[in-house]
């Protein structure tokens, strides 16, 4: 839950009152121009950015500052990117298991049998022993998206965890983040797959220059965006 939230690097001014209410599992598609503020509004949300003005609160408690609340924060906030940011000299299952076993005292054999089961979720669970390299695009985002979830996050942002795949590879992330927010998970996803928002989204958030200009359940956003930002967005993209 984002209120007034302010923020700049410098002189510019990058979230400007930002309001966002993201309810328990409840997925939100953030869509928006190029700079419009979309990575640096999820990122606040983990505290990778900090505010200038502003609360954001998780289940009604203000983000931690720092210590072990802040650790505690980056666990309940599972974050995907678009390149996929896996430890390159650990395993697959290496880099599932490491969270959980280093920062939430789980026993290495939990931490395993775990890790096996989602990486089986995500489809990939032949893949265990390999390193990232050895693996394609679409996998290594699947085996991020099953790391976070080994958390046991309470909400996943994905900032374009798309973007940087081959096209015949997009669908099986898609697919992925589809059937998650099936079970419920509580997501905020940064995209440009309009697709996936028409399936998947609750709600479309369109941001524009720092500012959240319109929101709307999805049928609605595609089909008669109120804003005339809005729809000169969508007759670029769509
Ligand atoms: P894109 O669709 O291209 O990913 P975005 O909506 O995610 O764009 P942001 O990355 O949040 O946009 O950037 C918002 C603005 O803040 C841009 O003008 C960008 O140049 C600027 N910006 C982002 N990070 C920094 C930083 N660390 N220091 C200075 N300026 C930054
Ligand atoms: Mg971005």
């Amino acid at each position: 839950m984002l209120r007034g939230v302010q923020k700049h690097f410098g002189a510019l001014h990058v979230l400007k009152d930002v309001d966002l209410s993201i309810g328990r599992g409840e997925v939100v598609v953030l869509v928006g121009p190029s700079g419009s503020g979309k990575s640096t509004l999820c990122r606040t949300i983990n505290r990778l950015e900090t505010i200038d003005e502003g609360t954001i609160t998780i289940d009604g408690a203000p983000l931690p500052e720092e210590g072990r609340a802040l650790a505690r924060l980056r666990a309940d906030v599972g974050m995907v990117f678009q390149s996929f940011n896996l430890f390159a000299h650990r395993t697959v299952l290496e880099n599932v298991t490491l969270g959980p076993t280093k920062a939430k005292g789980v026993k290495p054999a939990a931490a395993k049998a775990r890790a096996q089961e989602l990486l089986a979720r995500v489809g990939v669970a032949d893949q265990a022993g390999k390193l990232p390299g050895q693996l394609s695009g679409g996998q290594q985002q699947r085996v991020a998206i099953a790391r976070a979830l080994a958390m046991d996050p309470k909400v996943m942002l994905f900032d374009e965890p798309t973007s940087a795949l081959d096209p015949e590879m997009i669908n099986e992330v898609l697919d992925v983040m589809t059937a998650l927010a099936a079970d419920g998970m509580t997501m905020l996803v940064v995209t440009h797959e309009m697709g996936f928002a028409r399936r998947a989204a609750h709600r479309v958030v369109f941001m524009d220059r720092g500012q959240v200009v319109e929101q709307a359940e999805p049928e609605q956003f595609f089909a008669a965006p109120r804003s005339d930002r809005a729809r000169d967005f969508l007759s670029k993209i769509l």
